[in-house]
Order: structure tokens, then C-alpha cells, then sequence
């Protein structure tokens, strides 16, 4: 019977992992506990590709962890901080330059 008990546990807890919900993990950059996200969840709720968020990570715009078994999280405060420099408008009054480099 105890036995039972533990694979019932252990297929469960596969389960949630690979539902892809948010997990939670410290942020060494933020140094505060925060929603992690894999970059396949990021890519379709932030509407960039897998590669741009590795691009991210590697250029330290966004604050990750790695797990031991070498799966990527990716914090969700620099998401947010990324997404919003985004959807920040690029000319902010009339006198901007169109061929201006930003
Ligand atoms: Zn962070």
C-alpha cells in the first residue's frame, strides 16, 4: 500500500509540471521570490520567439534560473519590464526623425 502511495504522488506532481503553470523561484537579481516562466510560455503569452527570449536572457534582460536537471525559468518581473519598454510608444512628440537610430 505504501508503496501505491508514492507513485500516485510522484505521477502527480509530473503532471503539474508539465501543465506549465507558473512556478515560483528566487531571483537573485530582483532578490525577491517570483513567478518563473519557461521560455514556450513566454513565447506565447508575450508574443516573441523562443530564440528572442534566449537572446534576452543571454544579454541579461531577463533575470532567469536554471534547475539542476537544466530546465530554464525565466522571471517574470523583467519580463514585465521588458514588455512595457516595448509597448512604450518610440515617438513620444512631433519632433522625431523618422531615419533617427533609437
Ligand atoms: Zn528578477
Amino acid at each position: 500500500m505504501k508503496n501505491k502511495t508514492t507513485i500516485t504522488v510522484e505521477t502527480w506532481k509530473q503532471t503539474v509540471v508539465r501543465k506549465g503553470r507558473p512556478r515560483a523561484f528566487w531571483c537573485h537579481v530582483c532578490e525577491v521570490g517570483t513567478e518563473m516562466f519557461t521560455p514556450d510560455e513566454i513565447a506565447r503569452f508575450a508574443k516573441i520567439t523562443t530564440r528572442e527570449i534566449y537572446r534576452r536572457v543571454e544579454n541579461n534582460t531577463f533575470h532567469f534560473v536554471e534547475t539542476p536537471d537544466g530546465a530554464l525559468f525565466v522571471c517574470s518581473n523583467s519580463i514585465q519590464k521588458s514588455q512595457n519598454r516595448l509597448s512604450r510608444p518610440t515617438a513620444s512628440g512631433n519632433g522625431s526623425k523618422p531615419g533617427e537610430k533609437l
